[in-house]
């Protein structure tokens, strides 16, 4: 069934940060002249992005190169109209004109773009945009294969454009590795994250090591056997619904890497898997859904603008890894929902008590994917990424040597080796989309979830309204402080608005060390 869009039209929205302006003086401004080729923009970029979800979702296998073709157009003219000589002249008269906190946002936002597609020749652009289209799928063969050298290449090739690409972004003196790391966390270049991830690794290594020591077992192994793909997809509506996913701005698919895209506030789509472990597809949609929450939440005059998606990768982990861990794996969310879970699944949960459950989805256990991490080791597999993507831009260490290294370092911190690629180096989607620079968002998101749950937790009865199922409240609180400002400011401005202190990492590390050192009374 179709909805038509015009039926939404009745909902009432507050609309604190939306300005209303007349209509008049809005189209004949300058800002109003821009704001016409950016919505012209914005639709390559939906049609781009619905695209891509469809590849991730439902394309045929063969379909690839073809659909490949049509991506390389649209990104052409996407770059045509950002880069064209009316927006940038647009854009230098802006400059001049007094604009609202909004429009100035989206001016900024609008120039950062221009400036980043203008220094690529289009022709590389579109060829890059080509290879990147073509790659995911060299790489889930390669994955499916186990056979790293056929994506190799591959991944050489997005490297050297990527680096090519940096270098004509680059300020003078600036690394080639902090250009791409800027565009997915403002604020945090390599010397801001070599202090995080040292304070990590000081920390968390041997506390690893101490909770592996300490002789506490706990079970789990009632979380995987045969629970049926049917009983496990309406488990995952349920769950992403009751912590706040709304199905009618909201449609979840199945994908082999789990992912959220957003065309806008009322059409946001989250996908998961499902296999035989229960836990991993029930926390990926947990996961999901809090992305897909921020992507919700942001307000309507800012949705389909340059400014109306999360306010950066970062923030947009600590949004999803804050309703996966911190709410999610909370004892106390558990409390109004574990009776239905055990209904579903009699044979496997029916004798599991409640604590026992809770105790298992938050067992310690060092492994090799990431996504499947628990909340402990986590932030060590986003440092083995760290440290590679360091090496293989700023060193221009040889591709091929990425296995071994990438074993090496696993086992130096995680105290595990992949015996294959497939459960190594391939595992994750990142690289074959040429996204470099983004795994350090992945451990930001945690540490600033975390900064935020002490806050939260000072401010209002958290655990007590997980235990009352009143998960909205804690969205409200959420979506006032973060979701609803899009890219309105930077990440770290609405940290600090909303816990009043600037990052700071020790929260995270105190938040683990309190919650691990409890479950395993070290
Ligand atoms: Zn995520």
């Amino acid at each position: 069934m179709e909805i038509n869009p015009a039926a939404q039209n009745g909902e009432i929205n507050p609309m604190t940060n939306c300005e209303q302006k007349n209509q008049k003086h809005k189209e004949t401004s300058v800002f109003g002249k821009l704001e016409k080729h950016l919505e012209q923009a914005m639709a390559y970029q939906t049609a781009l992005i619905l695209i891509e979800w469809d590849n991730e979702t439902l394309a045929p296998e063969q379909a690839g190169p073809y659909t490949a073709r049509v991506q390389g157009t649209l990104s052409a003219a996407y770059q045509s109209v950002m880069t064209s000589s009316e927006v940038q002249k647009l854009l230098r008269q802006c400059e001049a004109e007094s604009l609202s906190e909004q429009e100035c946002a989206i001016v900024r936002e609008a120039k950062e773009e221009m400036e980043r597609l203008a220094c690529i020749p289009p022709e590389e652009y579109r060829a890059y945009q080509e290879l990147v289209s073509e790659s995911t799928r060299i790489w889930a063969k390669a994955r499916e294969d186990d056979d790293f050298d056929a994506f190799a290449p591959t991944l050489e090739k997005i490297i050297s454009y990527q680096k090519k690409f940096a270098s004509y972004r680059a300020k003078e003196g600036q690394k080639l590795y902090d250009v791409m790391l800027d565009s997915y966390e403002k604020g945090f270049d390599m010397e801001k994250l070599n202090e995080f991830f040292g304070k990590l690794k000081e920390e968390l290594v041997p506390f690893l090591k101490k909770v592996m020591d300490s002789g506490v077992e706990i079970r789990d192994e009632f979380l995987t056997g045969a629970y049926p793909e049917e009983k496990q997809q309406e488990l995952a509506h349920f769950l992403a619904e009751y912590v706040g996913f709304d199905f009618t701005k909201g449609v979840m698919a199945v994908s082999a890497h789990p992912f959220t895209t957003s065309l806008h506030n009322h059409d946001v789509r989250i996908t998961t898997h499902y296999s035989d472990h229960v836990d991993s597809s029930l926390f990926s949609v947990i996961h999901e859904a809090g992305h897909g929450i921020y992507e919700m939440g942001v307000e309507d005059c800012l949705t389909q603008t340059l400014i109306g998606q999360g306010a950066s990768m970062g923030m947009h982990e600590s949004q999803s890894r804050f309703m996966e861990n911190i709410v999610g794996r909370n004892g106390a969310f558990w409390v109004p929902v574990y009776q239905k879970l055990q209904e579903m699944f009699p044979d496997q949960l029916g004798d599991i008590s409640r604590e026992q459950f809770v105790e298992a989805v938050n067992k310690v256990q060092p492994g090799l994917i990431r996504t499947e991490a628990d909340e402990l080791c986590y932030s060590l597999h986003v440092l083995v990424r760290y440290e590679l993507e360091k090496k293989l831009i700023e060193e221009d260490l040889d591709v091929k040597e990425l296995p071994k290294l990438w074993a090496d370092y696993y086992e130096k911190y995680l105290g595990v080796r992949p015996a294959t690629d497939a459960q190594g180096v391939l595992q994750d989607i990142h690289w074959a989309q040429g996204s470099f620079g983004y795994f350090p968002s992945y451990a930001l998101g945690s540490a600033f979830a975390a900064q935020m749950y002490a806050w939260m937790r000072e401010h209002m009865d958290f655990e007590g309204l997980l235990r009352s199922g009143d998960i909205q409240a804690i969205v409200k609180v959420l979506g006032e402080h973060i979701h609803k400002y899009g890219k309105l400011k930077e990440s770290r401005e609405l940290l600090k608005a909303m816990t009043g202190e600037d990052f700071d990492p020790d929260y995270y590390i105190r938040y683990l060390k309190e919650k691990y050192g409890t479950l395993y009374h070290v």
